[in-house]
């Protein structure tokens, strides 16, 4: 029996591999960086061959750091960058542009244009508000600026896929065209309650429907890998969204469980069942990873979370380390009056607004960094609040517990901020991969690797709960303040 499941976590910045053994437990883990390409303002790409060179990489890393045969591992599940669009060549593999990035919004005024007449309607297919951010203006985008490429695609000659299905299209040498639910809702072409590419929506953006892959449940039969790629054929048994692979990694499975991902942004979700929740607040409607038919997760998305102490660290020199952060704000009793709003490209969920941009406030003689990076990180939790309350309003619920992941829930004091802010159980798993773990779970089960949910239950270990204690003035108070520094940041003047 082979002992190892490998989970290829394809991210913005990086490609990870991490294996897992029967316990869901890691053993073994390689990350490989590559550029970020910025041809002009607003304008983000990645260069396709790093992304499948980096991804192989980290896999031969991750076999070298455990000492562990190809022979071992049974599975592949891949996790990957959602709404990123690739488009090739499905003679000779050659992609006909750089991958246009999900950050980059070269493609605004298209949807401007869209969105006039048809917001309604999108909305109503798919569940996302009409914006650059998802993969569809971005291949018309493609089609209409590289010389060719229209004409080759209504030919057939062409293929799209968000970066799964390049990668899996990749290492099955050609044989797999291929994606998943989770990741097909994020492209704006696809019908999340008929559960198949919408014709219309395909001729409004301008794409040729045979262009698009073939859509299957998160786990299935994704193909082997070529030997001449990594070596042996392994069988690929799942593709899945990064965010939907983190909801199913907590295993969020029913309805009401919500997770919240702190990395560079916040990605919450809360799996709403065989309901897709028509939101009244600014948040998305998305399919969710499955063995089967997918279910429906309501999302928030916060564009600035951990990236603020990035900034911190690199922007303003306040810290040497992202972890020296949690010390420095201990060190004040409170931040003295001080908000930070990191709208550093705009506001996400619940307010979208891409025009404003970010603000400290409060600042007196007295203030020091510590308050100001007390005040950073108190910001992340706020964020998350404001969409917490966001889909209770919608749902007509009380969120009374938050699972949480990504760098920085490694945060303690970030942490028990957000369960003061919520008034709600804050839940840190024993393994926080938690985007790797969900792709080896759907790889193990549809495999068999493992056999059942209940026994995936069984091994994930003791979580650290962090309880709510914040007196409820307190707490009041700092949100009365959360909202007038808000205020402030999405204040304008006709000038
Ligand atoms: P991503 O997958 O988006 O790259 P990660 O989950 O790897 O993000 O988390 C990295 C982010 O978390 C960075 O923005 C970093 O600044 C932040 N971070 C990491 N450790 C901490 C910490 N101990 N406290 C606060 N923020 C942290």
């Amino acid at each position: 029996m082979k002992k190892y499941i490998a989970a290829l976590d394809q991210g913005t910045t990086s490609s990870r591999t991490i294996l897992f053994d029967r316990k869901g437990q890691i053993v073994a883990k390689a990350m490989q960086e590559f550029p970020q390409v910025y041809p002009k303002p607003g304008w983000v790409e990645h260069d396709p061959r790093d992304i499948v060179e980096s991804q192989i990489e980290s896999f031969r890393k991750a076999l070298l750091a455990g000492g562990i045969s190809l022979q071992d591992i049974c599975a592949i599940g891949v996790a990957n960058q959602r709404e990123t669009v690739v488009v090739w060549d499905r003679f000779t593999g050659k992609p006909v542009y750089n991958a246009i990035v999900w950050q980059c919004r070269r493609t605004s005024a298209i949807c401007e244009r869209i969105k006039e007449k048809h917001a309604e309607m999108i909305y109503q297919r798919t569940g996302l508000p009409v914006d650059a951010y998802f993969s569809a203006s971005k291949i018309q985008w493609i089609l209409d600026n590289v010389p060719f490429a229209r004409r080759r695609a209504e030919k057939g000659d062409l293929f799209f896929g968000t970066i799964d299905t390049y990668l899996i299209w990749r290492l099955t040498g050609g044989k797999t065209f291929a994606t998943d639910y989770s990741n097909a809702s994020r492209t704006m072409l696809f019908n999340i309650h008929t559960l198949q590419w919408d014709e219309e929506l395909c001729a409004l953006f301008n794409v040729p429907r045979g262009m698009l892959p073939k859509v299957m449940p998160s786990g299935a039969d994704y193909g082997k890998t070529d030997p001449s790629i990594l070596g042996a054929e392994i069988p690929i048994c799942a593709a899945v969204g990064d965010q939907q692979s983190a909801l199913f990694g907590q295993l969020c499975v029913k309805p009401g469980d919500v997770k919240n991902t702190y990395g560079t942004g916040c990605f919450l979700l809360m799996n709403t069942g065989d309901q897709p929740i028509c939101s009244q607040n600014g948040l998305i409607t998305t399919l969710t990873a499955s063995l089967k038919k997918p279910d429906y997760a309501l999302e928030g998305s916060v564009f600035v979370a951990g990236a603020v102490v990035q900034w911190l660290r690199d922007g303003l020199g306040f810290l040497s380390t992202a972890a020296e952060s949690e010390a420095l704000a201990l060190s004040v009793e409170d931040t003295d009056g001080v908000s930070v709003v990191p709208a550093f490209v705009g506001l996400g969920a619940p307010h979208w607004d891409s025009e404003c941009r970010g603000l400290i406030s409060g600042i007196t003689r007295g203030t020091t960094r510590a308050h100001i990076v007390r005040a950073a990180l108190e910001s992340v939790a706020l964020q998350t609040f404001d969409v917490v309350h966001a889909m209770e309003q919608d749902l007509h619920v009380n969120i009374s517990r938050l699972c949480v992941d990504g760098g920085a829930s490694a945060n303690q004091f970030l942490m028990q901020f957000q369960a003061d802010i919520l008034g709600a159980e804050v839940l840190r798993p024993k393994v926080m991969e938690t985007t790797a773990l969900g792709a080896a779970y759907l790889a193990g089960l549809y495999c068999g690797y493992f056999s059942s949910l209940e026994e995936l239950c069984g091994n994930v270990g003791q979580a650290t709960v962090f309880f709510p204690h914040m007196e409820e003035a307190f707490r009041a108070e700092k949100l009365r303040r959360w909202e007038e520094a808000l205020n402030r940041t999405m204040y304008r003047t006709e000038l």
